[in-house]
């Protein structure tokens, strides 16, 4: 259990962070608020990069471990801000719970590895090993990875620790998560003389009921299984008033499981696409992964491909060593993964660097009304974070 004074230090961030609104691309406010707080309690780098991401840093007299934990520091939007109880962008205490917008996803977090890091430099000054480092990452809500690639890029981490919800556990695994667009072509004509044209929503249909029907990837080692969903279908010209369509585009979103391919996600749709163009000459049809781009609060753009890998981090001697430390303060981590995106995906699924999951809250809380955090699970994470800065920079 942490001391009183370091509640009310957790607290007191975190409030402030919630009252400054950070919607992807207008991270701003909260980067300077983490900015301001790494600078006076010992980081000896504080730098907000190109994209927006905070960037803090300092180094122990000894070598050892690069060590990052990457905190997204953007939320999705409160739209629906009168069906809350009281207004997401004020923080409010009630029931040992603090509400707001990005307490569980993933402000909470945030204080509580900023308090526990800056409590860990007060106690041992330069004496450890390696190097800390803290990173307040934009857009992640958006193009999860993206800017973390950039944070990597900066800080060559070791060992990366990421702070999304895992209810105090560690997580050693990370769906990703692809969209894939399939767009049909068809030749327009009076809906009367159906005949005269090709059908692209009829096309389209045909080709969704033989998707679907894919079977599901599994992997038992992994929390979620390979899904395709159906997120939507639009026509050309919509509405089509007496008109046969001559374009149709629907979107899935596919979850990834570890070994899964940017190819070998594509391949079995494709070959629907080809059997199906074998007994219809006139089907035009083509599957992709979209590019996304969105401006940072900085002025620069992101852009990438909406293909997020998956990943898996086996167990070992510091994951060991972490959970020890954990459950000796008395806490009860189990080993497990997550089942949501994470910047995870850049860091472990692209560049192959060890990262594990702790954070505290419930993955259900986030993005909803009355979004909150209970203060005990606030506690227990800056005491989580603390015994993961002993048992890896001690
Ligand atoms: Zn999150």
């Amino acid at each position: 259990m942490i001391s009183e004074a370091l509640q009310q230090e957790t607290l007191n961030l975190l409030k402030r962070l919630i009252a400054c609104p950070s919607l992807s691309g207008r991270e701003q406010g909260v980067a300077d608020i983490l900015k301001g707080y790494l600078q006076e309690n010992g980081f000896s780098t504080v730098e907000i990069d190109r994209y927006g991401d905070l960037v803090a840093g300092t180094k122990g007299k000894r070598p050892g471990v690069r060590l990052l934990f990457d905190g997204h520091i953007d939320t999705v939007p409160a739209d629906n801000a009168g069906d809350w109880t009281t207004p997401p962008f004020e923080p409010v205490l009630r029931d040992g719970k603090l509400y707001g917008r990005g307490t569980s996803d993933m402000k909470g977090a945030d204080a509580a590895f900023a308090v526990a890091a800056a409590q860990y430099l007060r106690e041992k000054g330069k004496d450890f090993s390696g190097e800390l480092w803290f990173a307040g990452v934009v857009q992640e809500e958006c193009f999860e990875g993206v800017c973390a690639k950039e944070v990597a890029r900066q800080v060559q981490p070791d060992l990366v620790v990421i702070g999304e919800a895992s209810e105090g556990n560690l997580k050693l695994s990370q769906r990703g998560r692809a969209e894939i667009v399939l767009e049909t072509f068809g030749v327009p004509c009076h809906s009367a003389n159906p005949e005269k044209g090709v059908n692209a929503a009829a096309a389209m249909c045909a080709l969704i009921n033989e998707i679907l029907k894919l079977p599901v990837t599994k992997d038992p080692r992994m929390v979620g299984d390979g899904i395709l969903v159906l997120t939507d279908i639009k026509s050309e010209p919509y509405p089509g008033a007496s008109v046969v369509p001559h374009y149709c585009r629907a979107t899935f979103d596919r979850r990834l499981l570890v070994g899964e391919t940017r190819e070998s996600v594509l391949a079995p749709i494709q070959a629907i696409i080809d059997e199906r163009k074998r007994l219809d000459p006139t089907l035009q049809a083509r599957v992709s992964y979209p590019m996304g781009s969105a401006v940072c609060a900085t002025g620069e753009r992101v852009e990438a491909e909406r293909f997020f890998a998956p990943w898996w981090f086996d167990t070992d001697e510091r994951v060991l060593r972490v959970k020890a430390a954990m459950e000796e303060r008395g806490l009860a981590p189990q080993i497990t993964g997550y089942s949501f995106c994470t910047n995870g995906s850049y860091y472990a699924g692209e560049a192959g660097i060890p990262t594990f999951g702790f954070g505290p809250s419930r993955e259900n809380l986030a993005h909803t009304v009355d979004e909150h955090i209970a203060l005990k699970d606030l506690h227990d994470a800056v005491d989580g974070y603390l015994a993961i800065l002993h048992a890896i920079l001690d």
